[in-house]
């Protein structure tokens, strides 16, 4: 089971009544956060979820509506008490920007782990049990999509694990993933277990045009968060300048990823109510939602 909440829905800046993008992932007492936007701190307090547990922080690419929260997140952070190492993932030029970003809050009492991703990186690894991919988009600066997924082992197979012997006493222990030495033999999952099931996969990818790799990239996820800059098809052009996508391109994605549900999100602050524009984008994909501030979703096995 994973939790999702989509801290803040809006691009460029924050308004009155809608914060930055930012999305919060929870999965067997472990955190992840995509993008620190001005305020994200403000939107993980509302969640009640806490602030100690977030393991990592991915950084899809640093123009400050999408970063410019770090410092008093990380301050914030560190007065929840925690001492475990924090890992902080993002394109080239981590470094630099972490180390500027930083300045303000020298004393933290935990380290921070920087994990500079090389500019064609595809995946990033495990933070817990969540498995991160990762996938350069098209931005107007070095910007990254990213999967995060909960795998699911394949079901206890009695019959394979008797033909091959495998001691009943480690069955349970193989099935939770261990891999177990014994007497010079070796069992390992895979002896007792049958193909991996379907797991539960959301994709974020903001800020973009459309490519033909996302699509591919989002295949099958079961929730989909892509941004809409724009409502309107008529600011296709600005979509296309200034490197965002329109309601009716994030639909096209969901709709050829064949995505479950689109929820829309990092609207221009021009956008007023995206609801108005919710059909352009739902003509094409049905099962699309504009994104609210703290919208929440738990996600189960199928
Ligand atoms: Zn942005
Ligand atoms: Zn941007």
């Amino acid at each position: 089971m994973v939790d999702v909440c989509l801290l803040g829905c809006g691009g460029m800046m924050p308004l009155p009544d809608r914060r930055l993008t930012a999305l919060l992932f929870r999965c067997g007492g472990k955190m992840l956060l995509i993008d620190c936007g001005e305020g994200t701190q403000v939107s993980v307090k509302m969640t009640g979820w806490g602030f100690k547990a977030i393991e990592a922080i991915l950084l899809t690419h640093y123009h400050a509506d999408h970063i410019a929260g770090l410092p008093g997140l990380l301050s914030t952070i560190g007065n929840s008490g925690r001492e475990e190492p924090l890992t902080l993932f993002g394109p080239p030029g981590l470094r630099q920007v972490v180390a500027g970003l930083t300045v303000i809050v020298p004393a933290l009492p935990f380290d921070i782990l920087l994990a500079e991703l090389p500019p064609d990186c595809l995946s990033v690894g495990h933070v817990g049990d969540i498995h991160v991919s990762c996938m350069p988009v098209e931005h107007t600066t070095p910007c990254f999509a990213y999967c995060l997924e909960l795998k699911r082992a394949g079901r206890f197979d009695v019959e394979k694990a008797q033909s091959l012997a495998v001691p009943k006493a480690f069955w349970k222990r193989l099935q939770n993933g261990e891999t177990v030495e014994y007497k010079g033999g070796r069992y390992t999952p895979d002896m007792v277990l049958g193909k991996e099931r379907k797991g539960i996969k959301v994709a974020y990818c903001t800020d973009t045009r459309p490519t033909e790799g996302l699509v591919n990239f989002c295949r099958d996820a079961d929730l989909f968060i892509c941004e809409g800059m724009y409502g309107e098809d008529e600011k296709l052009p600005d979509a296309a300048l200034k490197k965002h996508m329109t309601f009716s391109e994030a639909a096209g994605l969901a709709k050829k990823s064949g995505s479950k549900e689109l929820w829309l999100t990092h609207f221009s602050p021009s956008v007023k109510d995206p609801e108005l524009y919710l059909e352009n984008a739902a003509k094409i994909f049905e099962n699309s939602v504009a994104g609210r501030d703290l919208m929440m979703k738990t996600l189960h096995f199928e």
